[in-house]
């Protein structure tokens, strides 16, 4: 009986490649391990319940910790598909190039708010010079209550700030493709750790290359960074359903006539009276108006019959 009992430990899931883990036990060691059972579906953020097979000394996850919140995308379906878990501050980068999408941006600020995350938007190339566009969009943020940073990566400016913003949370990096995700990543976590880190062992003993990652900051603090929001249209089942996790829409609509008002066509809405006003900005509805589409043509193409 003894010799079959397995030791158990919690920790912390901080790297993923689809079944293949890697979790980080209370002394801050790093272990290779496997969810136990096809039904655990884990990301990086993720505690869990591990027990160490007694034949073979292999780390398996038995079980999840309940999750403080969860940044979830749509899959392919239409589902909600978790991308990382229990972080507590999202990082949406922007540049002067590529030329910033504002609609993408107000995803990533719907999906933080419906999941009470808080949001930052950090705009790195600073060098370049803020184009007046991006500075309009930036304004309309700003007003919103949304905290702006500004860095240069690759000239190493603006880092030790943004590593003092880093301090005490979990946070995770997300953007557009080349506005410098990996350059500031490279700024604030030592290079050992990130060639190291990115790469955990298959069932072969390979190594491959993880589509997550959790990082320690030296200066405090977590950095997780995964491919897996690049592309990101928010799970609709986890977006607020009356404001879609849009600050302004949610501060309108309280006054509302109907309660279940959607602010597109319906008579008495706030939100609408708002926007007409001028006070809540046309491109921001816009993008309101996008994601409520989307959100009304998924919730249809998911109920059955
Ligand atoms: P990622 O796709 O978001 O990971 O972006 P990368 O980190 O690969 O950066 C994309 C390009 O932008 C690279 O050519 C970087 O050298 C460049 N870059 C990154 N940070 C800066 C910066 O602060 N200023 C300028 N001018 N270029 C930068
Ligand atoms: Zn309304």
């Amino acid at each position: 009986m003894a010799a079959n009992m397995a030791e158990s430990l919690e920790a912390l899931v901080v790297a993923s490649f689809g079944r293949h883990l890697q979790v980080r036990d209370a002394n801050g060691q790093r272990h290779d391990a496997r969810p136990f059972g096809r039904k655990l579906s884990l990301v990086c953020g993720d505690r869990v319940r591990c027990e160490r097979s007694a034949q073979n000394q292999e780390l398996h996850v038995v079980a999840a910790l309940p999750r403080r919140n969860a940044l979830q995308r749509s899959n392919a379906r239409g589902g909600a598909e978790a991308v990382v878990a229990n972080i507590s501050l999202l990082v949406i980068v922007l540049a002067p190039r590529p030329q910033p999408d504002p609609f993408m941006v107000d995803r990533y600020l719907a999906a933080a708010a419906s999941a009470n995350i808080e949001a930052l938007l950090l705009v790195n190339k600073i060098d370049l010079g803020v184009i007046a566009e991006l500075g309009r969009e930036l304004a309309i943020w700003q007003k919103l209550g949304y905290a702006v940073q500004s860095c240069a990566a690759r000239l190493r400016q603006g880092i030790d700030e943004l590593a003092a913003r880093l301090h005490g949370h979990t946070a995770v990096v997300v953007g557009q493709s080349g506005v410098g995700k990996s350059s500031l990543l490279k700024q604030l976590v030592p290079l050992a750790t990130i060639a190291t880190g990115e790469l955990v062992r298959d069932e072969a003993g390979r190594h491959t290359t993880t589509t997550s990652q959790l990082y320690e900051l030296p200066s405090g603090g977590e950095l997780i960074d995964s491919p897996g929001v690049r592309d990101f249209a928010p799970a609709i089942s986890a977006l607020e359903p009356r404001s879609l996790g849009f600050v302004e829409v949610d501060r309108a609509g309280v006054s509302c006539k109907f309660q279940d008002c959607r602010h597109m066509q319906e008579p008495h809405c706030a939100v609408r009276a708002a926007l007409t006003a001028g006070n809540i900005a046309a491109r921001r509805y816009e993008s309101y108006r996008r994601l409520r589409r989307l959100f009304e043509e998924l919730t249809a193409a998911q109920r059955p019959g």
